[in-house]
């Protein structure tokens, strides 16, 4: 019987198990894939993530970006915000992934790749794990398994996440052409209706992404497409395509329950604004192991806690993001003029976020507008 299984080895499961493993808690990750794996993801680290991470990953940084600029193509508009700080740390995610998970192995925790998990089975005092290769019994599971959680319809856990897809290219240029690209976090607004484009330069080829905020987004390729000729890539050294899903909104309900505690994209935890959701998983990672070793593997008081932490720290800015999305990707007409009168001032605000040292709830002044606008029963009308 272990203490925790943890299912899904992203940054949610790895910050997760190094949590507990340095606590002395017998913890086991079982990872589908065989590790280390490609993750469809643009890898960029966003500062408020670096300061999250419990780990030193900076030997897996490819490219540091002091600059991130914004344009929006109907307008015309373009705004370039700086700091004296990495704003934006790029990577690719079977790296940043392994140094995380190796970190929480040094601790103690026992990893299985290749090992899917089918289904879990709840019991009074523990809680069965049926795999491909066996099952297992352990007192908790935390379910990292991503946006299509195998753990979470398992148990039919309610959901009311919204998938919206995404496409990530890894693009390899002429260096002449990569140079250009250097240094620089790059979002194109317009490229898709509902949605935006980024060009996140690697160590030596960029990862050029688009992703529409609305489901059932039929478009995504053929935008892609565009992009590329916009950016001038249309004729790469190179091209490997990939698409995944970005599941927006948290589940409805609770996040701890059954001796499951949901974490990162399992939960919807990906900001509203951004699709960024490697801070959030790596946030949630940690608060459920912090309610484990607080509760002490009692289930009504872990449960209670991590319900408590989540509520009190990530549905707050959930919320409020959740508004400002909604009046970025489908009222341009408002999104046009708001940027034509303070487009600088908001995107210094958005990168402030980022780097952790604001909250979405400070863009609205006065300031309790912002906390009126967090109310669960309002935000979701
Ligand atoms: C195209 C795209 C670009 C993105 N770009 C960025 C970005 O630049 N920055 C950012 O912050 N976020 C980005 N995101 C979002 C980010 O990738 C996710 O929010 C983040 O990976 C969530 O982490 P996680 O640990 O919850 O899940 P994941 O990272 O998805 O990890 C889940 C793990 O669980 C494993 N797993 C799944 N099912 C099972 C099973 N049944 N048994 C065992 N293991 C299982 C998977 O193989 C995987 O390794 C992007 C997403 C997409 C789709």
């Amino acid at each position: 019987m272990e203490d925790v299984v943890v299912v899904g080895s992203g940054p949610a499961g790895a910050c997760a198990a190094w949590k507990l493993a340095q606590a002395g808690m017998t913890v086991t990750v079982l990872e589908k894939a065989a590790l280390p794996r490609y993750k469809v993801c643009g890898g960029g680290l966003v500062s408020r993530t670096m300061q999250w991470v419990p780990i030193n990953v900076h030997h897996a940084v490819e490219q540091t970006c002091y600059q991130a600029r914004l344009h929006f193509f109907s307008s015309g508009l373009s705004f370039v915000t700086q700091r004296t700080t990495p704003l934006v740390s790029m990577t690719m995610r079977a790296e940043f992934d392994q140094a995380l998970l190796s970190a929480a192995q040094a601790h103690g925790a026992t990893v299985r790749d290749r090992c899917s998990v089918e289904r879990v089975f709840c019991h009074e005092d523990s809680i069965t794990v049926a795999t491909t290769h066996g099952t297992m019994r352990a007192r908790f599971v935390i379910a990292a398994d991503g946006a299509l959680s195998k753990v979470a319809r398992s148990v039919q856990w309610e959901d009311g996440r919204r998938l919206v897809p995404a496409l990530e290219y890894e693009v390899t240029v002429p260096s002449g052409l990569f140079h250009q690209f250097e240094g620089v976090a790059r979002f194109d607004f317009d490229v898709i209706p509902a949605g935006y484009g980024w060009v996140f330069p690697k160590r030596n080829h960029l990862s050029i992404g688009v992703l529409s905020m609305t489901p059932n987004q039929q478009e995504l390729r053929a935008a892609m497409g565009r992009y590329l000729a916009v950016l001038g890539c249309a004729s790469p050294l190179s091209i490997e395509r990939h698409g995944f899903v970005i599941p927006l909104g948290p589940r409805t309900g609770s996040f701890a329950k059954q001796r499951i505690l949901l974490t990162g994209d399992a939960a919807g935890f990906a900001d509203p604004v951004t699709g960024e959701g490697i801070s959030s998983a790596v946030r949630s990672g940690l608060l459920a192991a912090q309610s484990l070793l607080d509760g002490q593997l009692q289930q009504e008081v872990v449960e209670g806690l991590y319900n408590r932490l989540v509520a009190q720290t990530i549905l707050p800015e959930l919320r409020a993001g959740r508004l400002l999305a909604y009046i970025l990707y489908h009222c341009p007409r408002v999104r046009t003029w708001a940027f034509s009168q303070q487009g600088q001032r908001f995107c210094e605000m958005v990168a402030d976020i980022m780097a952790g040292k604001k909250l979405y709830r400070n863009f609205f002044k006065p300031r309790w507008v912002g906390h009126v606008l967090t109310l669960p029963w309002l935000s979701r009308r």
